[in-house]
């Protein structure tokens, strides 16, 4: 049976719906009847799971009852809000036609379509988050990758060459859409993320891409943009512009250009590092506790967006960092940010307003934000008059007021407009002569209605007549139940109320139809200005576009001069050559979750102390000492001030960390496998650049594979790749390093114990740590006494064990890797014993001899 002969068997209704539907197969269709949108088939029951409504029948075609979902229209931007977070689209089909005059269904349109990656509206958005869509594609193991920011425009591409590095990004920019290729072969990339698109190969082809893409752009090649040879990550883009297009159905101005996101000028993190750093994400999935949330006090969402990318991508190049931090000194010097912050906050979030203005999708309401925005210019500027940096000066030329937009504002839109322009009421009084004649019109012409009320009152003599008007009936005369037999036969009565009467006369009716003919045309009038102030802002875009960028900068800038003068913190010094030098470092968000003081400490990371192995107790700090160090490094790298009391960081290429043992259950890797990829990546990719933190590694294995695997990690960063490198363990006998391999150092943290308690120093000190306190923490943490008491009589038993041990020269710590495997200690004369010992075939009188015996040899 072809498809026709099917729909032939549907209502005509159904026939429209199941046209629309074949359009778009894959997402979710809201059909519009009356006040609901309606979903059928299989949409009903994947919105009704999703959407917790219920499930219903409607009627029966061909044959068969239709399940149904549906939600109300006025509330549907609660139900988009939920699905988009699912990852979810949705076709947005609306009534075109209009109901009284068709025949048949009225004609449905799909008029947009809602993609998690591609929404501007308010009420889908988190402020405070970057929201992207972005595209992936593939070719002999290098990737080519876009993204786009639709709230600004903000269009990248990228070539990152290894899975790895694929990974990071996507783990960087976290889009809520992803587009790829159906041929796409590295799809475990993709796996656990909501919101990937599967896409036609053809849509990823490169000459495609660059007519689509100049076509957006208006240019005649992609030269300008620098981007003409990126091939993959051109592919990528022209998928992605052409979704995008395609899904919002109407011009995209504000997008207008394509940058190439260049790796080597950032300092690399892959995808666990940004993790274990807690930049913007706990471990455990949340905001709290992040170097965001310590540092994030910024006045507009759109600088809180900002904040964040430069925490995700920070850079290498020292020009730019020290423009940051000149003008930082100088917005803290001066306190400026007192003054600067709360005119920012009154700005507000103007970036994705523009883009709704771009869109044509800006409310009324975006547009009264707008004015108040550019209201606020002039005080900024007044308070940015005295700067002399020069980044902030361009920051302030770029803020100037821009009168010409402000005052069209002011005199096209009401002081406080309606939501929505449906019902009119936005355009300001004064802005269009036709527009208030017809309102006047519109609004009744009480002067007209006035006089005729009192004519009417005269001529007939009844003093209780009155013109009144309502929704319902219209204009009407009212006259009290007393009185109505004094009106005149020409009244003619349209409604009786309970203590008078209503009557309508021609000259009252023909008055209406005038009112409400000129009620229409106000509305229509409005409508069309509404359209045609579009056209008048849609040429200052890009320069109110510039102006969001700058406020953003700027916000951003304030923001960590607030920070650095509220949290003490000081500029730090960038050197083209390597090496860390902190004086009194602080672990930025450790030290704000603490009730006691933190213990600052210092650091030296240089050509002769390439590597320090930090041994101490169990919460003696040693990751808190890592991580800051890195979080120092990471904050300089975007230009921010950092929690010390001086700090020289030099050039650092990448930032690897292995932190913390962490089952990826997700996909299905057990710590050790964690562990073990992590730190192959760094083996495999560290340079004497990077900074490397390495935690505790081998602990989810034997111990001899997991100090072997230690010893010759440590090793190999040290002899082969020379990086600066934090190595914390608990192999107290990695403390030998230093003594074999030059450039490398021991230091330690320490505790002083107290009988059964234990109090942690926290300070850094130069030298290997004398114990390990672990079962005085665990002591601490609650194990019971007699474990403890236990556990410390087979600690002395192990020692023992262990110093007979070393004192055989074949069995100490060697001086190479082939010698580890030497580390298992020989059976002591006792276990010997024992284990020729068999019970069996012993006597009791033997037995107790072996017992003597066994006991005389421990
Ligand atoms: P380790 O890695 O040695 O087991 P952590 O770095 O996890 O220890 O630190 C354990 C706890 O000690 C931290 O959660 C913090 O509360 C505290 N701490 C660590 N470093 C400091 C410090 N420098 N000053 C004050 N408290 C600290």
């Amino acid at each position: 049976m072809t498809t026709s002969s099917v729909t032939q068997k549907h209502t005509p209704m159904m026939q429209q719906y199941l046209k629309l539907k074949a359009e778009n197969p894959d997402i979710l269709l809201f059909y519009r009847m009356g006040d609901f949108y309606e979903l059928f088939y299989d949409d009903a029951k994947r919105a009704s799971q999703l959407l917790e409504i219920s499930l219903t029948k409607r009627g029966s075609s061909a044959g068969e009852p239709i399940p149904m979902a549906g939600v109300p229209f006025h509330a549907v931007e609660g139900y988009l809000a939920k699905l988009v977070q699912l990852g979810e689209s949705v076709a947005i089909c609306e009534q075109i036609g209009d109901p009284a005059t068709s025949k048949g269904p009225v004609e449905r349109q799909v008029v947009r379509i809602v993609t998690p990656g591609t929404i501007t509206d308010e009420a889908l958005l988190t402020e405070r988050v970057d929201n992207l869509i972005a595209a992936i594609y593939s070719h002999q193991g290098q990737f080519g990758y876009a993204t786009l920011d639709m709230t600004s425009g903000r269009f990248q591409l990228m070539e990152p060459k290894t899975e790895e590095a694929m990974s990071a990004e996507l783990q960087r920019t976290a889009p809520r859409e992803l587009l790829f290729p159906e041929d796409f072969d590295a799809a475990h990339l993709m796996a656990g993320r909501n919101g990937n698109r599967r896409r036609p190969v053809w849509e990823f082809e490169l000459e495609t891409a660059k007519q689509q893409l100049n076509q957006q752009f208006g240019t005649k090649d992609l030269i300008g943009f620098g981007v003409e040879q990126a091939k993959l990550g051109l592919c990528a883009a022209g998928c992605l512009i052409q979704y995008v297009k395609d899904t919002q159905r109407t011009a995209l101005p504000h997008i207008r250009s394509l940058t190439y996101d260049r790796q080597d000028h950032s300092v690399i993190l892959d995808a666990a590092t940004r993790r274990n750093l807690e930049i913007t994400q706990n471990l455990a999935g949340g905001n709290e506790n992040t170097l965001a949330e310590v540092l994030d006090k910024t006045a507009t969402p759109m600088g809180s967006r900002m904040l964040k990318r430069w925490l995700h991508q920070p850079m290498r190049d020292i020009r730019v960092l020290d423009q940051r931090l000149d003008a930082i000194s100088e917005l803290k010097e001066l306190s400026s940010f007192g003054e600067i912050g709360p005119i920012l906050k009154q700005i507000g979030d103007i970036e994705r307003i523009l883009a709704r203005l771009a869109l044509r999708s800006a409310r009324p309401r975006d547009l009264a934000r707008l004015r108040f925005a550019l209201q606020q210019l002039p005080d900024l500027s007044e308070s940015m008059e005295s700067m002399t940096n020069s980044y902030l000066k361009k920051l302030a030329e770029y803020a100037q007021p821009i009168d010409n937009v402000c005052s069209l504002l002011e005199n096209a839109i009401k002081e406080n407009p309606p939501v929505v322009i449906r019902d009119g009421g936005v355009i300001q009084e004064g802005y269009n002569t036709e527009l208030d004649e017809w309102r006047k019109l519109a609004d009744g012409a009480t002067e007209y209605l006035d006089k005729l009320e009192q004519d009417e009152r005269e001529r007939h003599g009844i003093d209780s007549l009155k013109v009144g008007y309502n929704n319902v009936h219209g204009f009407f005369i009212q006259v009290s139940r007393g009185q109505s037999h004094l009106v005149p036969p020409h009244y003619v009565r349209r409604q009786t109320l309970k203590n008078a009467e209503r009557y309508i006369i021609s000259e009252l009716k023909e008055h209406e139809d005038k009112v409400l003919n000129s009620r229409s045309k106000a509305l229509a009038l409005e409508k069309q200005l509404w359209e045609e102030l579009f056209d008048l802002l849609l040429p200052h875009l890009e320069k109110m576009q510039n102006l969001a960028s700058a406020i953003s900068q700027l916000d951003v800038l304030q923001n960590l001069a607030e920070r650095a003068d509220t949290l003490d913190y000081c500029r730090p010094e960038l050197a083209t050559d390597t090496g860390i030098d902190i004086e009194a470092g602080r672990h930025p968000v450790v030290e704000q979750v603490l009730d006691e003081p933190f213990i600052a400490n210092p650091i030296t990371l240089n050509c002769e102390r390439k590597m320090l192995i930090i041994t101490g107790p169990n919460m003696g700090g040693k990751s808190t000492y890592m991580r800051q160090t890195a979080l120092i490094a990471l904050m300089a790298h975007i230009g921010s001030f950092v929690p010390a009391q001086s700090a020289t960081i030099g050039s650092i290429d990448r930032i690897f960390t292995r932190i913390g043992a962490s089952d990826d259950l997700a996909s299905g890797r057990s710590t050790f496998m964690v562990e073990m990829t992590e730190t192959a990546n760094i083996l495999h990719n560290a340079t004497k650049h990077s900074l490397v933190l390495m935690d505790e590694i081998g602990r989810g294995t034997s111990t001899f594979d997991g100090l072997s695997l230690a010893w010759a990690s440590a090793e190999w960063l040290a002899k082969e790749i020379g990086s600066m490198t934090l190595f914390a363990t608990h192999y107290f006998e990695l403390t030998e390093l230093p003594n074999l391999v030059p450039g490398l150092s021991n230091i330690h943290l320490d505790a002083i114990e107290h009988g059964d308690s234990i109090a942690f120093m926290h300070a850094v000190q130069e030298g290997a740590a004398n114990q390990s306190y672990g079962l005085a923490v665990a002591g601490l943490a609650g194990v019971p006494k007699n474990v403890i008491k236990n556990a410390r009589r087979k600690l002395v038993q192990l020692e023992n064990m262990s110093r007979n041990d070393s004192s055989n020269p074949e069995t100490s710590i060697g001086i190479d890797t082939e010698q580890q495997l030497s580390l298992i200690p020989e059976l002591s004369e006792a276990e010997q014993a024992l284990s020729a010992i068999e019970p069996d075939e012993l006597t009791p009188r033997q037995a107790l001899d072996a017992l003597y015996r066994l006991k005389q040899l421990v």
